[in-house]
């Protein structure tokens, strides 16, 4: 699913074979966690194809190592220029850039100067899909920010997600939701949150969640919709109470959500204004900018 035969990977300054590429064993990620990555978009557009904030993303993965003690060796302009070329290599317009950060063998508590750089590329469908999921507030709760770097992207916090996300998967539910330990809400497994109540948007600030770049887009798309968007604190219980909600994230792109915990929201989607911002959205992601151009 992720490559064939015919896939080009980058590792540490290499173009080879994806079945070619190697990891020791004992490298520190695998044992402990400590590595980091990012996930990337790229769209086709009349000119080729746009990786959409292709800077942010990758000033995000120099932040998330400097935070985790990994000397990356690359600046965002060679890791910008990698991930084109890696497109290019493999024929890709439309699809989604996973670069990984991942250290040499090393048993110990200390980060190692072993740093390899990984990325590869494929097709990926929305990640949760288009119709409107079915979400249940997790049992488990987003990391206490003092207990790690919730706001960067690294290897060893995903297990908070997968954990989530096979619950609310067992349990019958499409997605998670997850509380912050303060028992307000934070965000999806790998999404962040905002619902819609009378107009206005609500989404959970910064400190106990991973603060994304889509996110951050919505907002600025917002702004320019003159939707008035909220950063603030809120429990489940006025969620419940709203008109719309919907999850945000770079494989996720914009993905309305039904219930949560049961609970319907009462708005229609298609006249909401996730709707718009996701059209908006669509849009955006071909230019890096808003082209104001009629969706068909
Ligand atoms: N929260 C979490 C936990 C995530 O893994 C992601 C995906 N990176 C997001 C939010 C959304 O971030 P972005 O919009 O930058 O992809």
């Amino acid at each position: 699913m992720y490559y064939d035969q015919n896939t080009t990977v980058f590792l540490d300054g290499k173009w080879i074979a994806a079945g070619e590429a190697k990891a020791d064993l004992y490298n520190q990620t695998m044992h402990y966690g400590n590595g980091v990555f990012e996930g990337i978009r790229a769209y086709q557009n009349a000119d080729g194809c746009n990786i959409f904030k292709a800077k942010e993303h990758f000033e995000r993965l120099q932040y998330s190592a400097t935070k985790m003690h990994i000397g990356l060796p690359y600046s965002v302009e060679e890791l910008i220029h990698i991930s084109y070329e890696l497109l290019d290599k493999n024929d890709l317009t439309n699809a989604y850039i996973r670069p990984l950060v991942y250290l040499g063998a090393n048993m110990s508590l200390m980060p190692t100067d072993e740093v390899h750089v990984f990325m590869a590329a494929w097709q990926w469908e929305k990640y949760l899909g288009d119709t409107p999921l079915r979400v249940i507030v997790s049992s488990y709760q987003r990391p206490n920010p003092k207990s790690c770097h919730v706001e960067a992207k690294v290897v060893g916090h995903y297990t908070n997600s997968i954990l989530a996300t096979t619950e609310a998967k067992k349990l019958g539910y499409d997605e998670a939701l997850l509380l912050d330990m303060h028992g307000n809400v934070a965000e999806g497994s790998g999404a962040n949150f905002f619902y819609e109540k009378e107009g206005i948007l609500y989404t959970p600030p910064a400190g106990n969640i991973l603060p994304g770049i889509t996110r951050a887009t919505i907002m600025e798309l917002a702004k320019d919709l003159s939707i008035h968007v909220v950063e603030m604190h809120f429990t489940i219980e006025e969620v419940y109470g709203a008109d719309n909600a919907f999850f945000v994230g770079t494989a996720t792109e914009v993905a309305p959500i039904e219930s949560v915990n049961g609970e319907t929201f009462k708005g229609s989607w298609e006249e909401s204004a996730g709707h718009s911002l996701y059209l908006m959205y669509r849009q955006k992601v071909q230019y890096n900018e808003y082209q104001g151009l009629t969706i068909v």
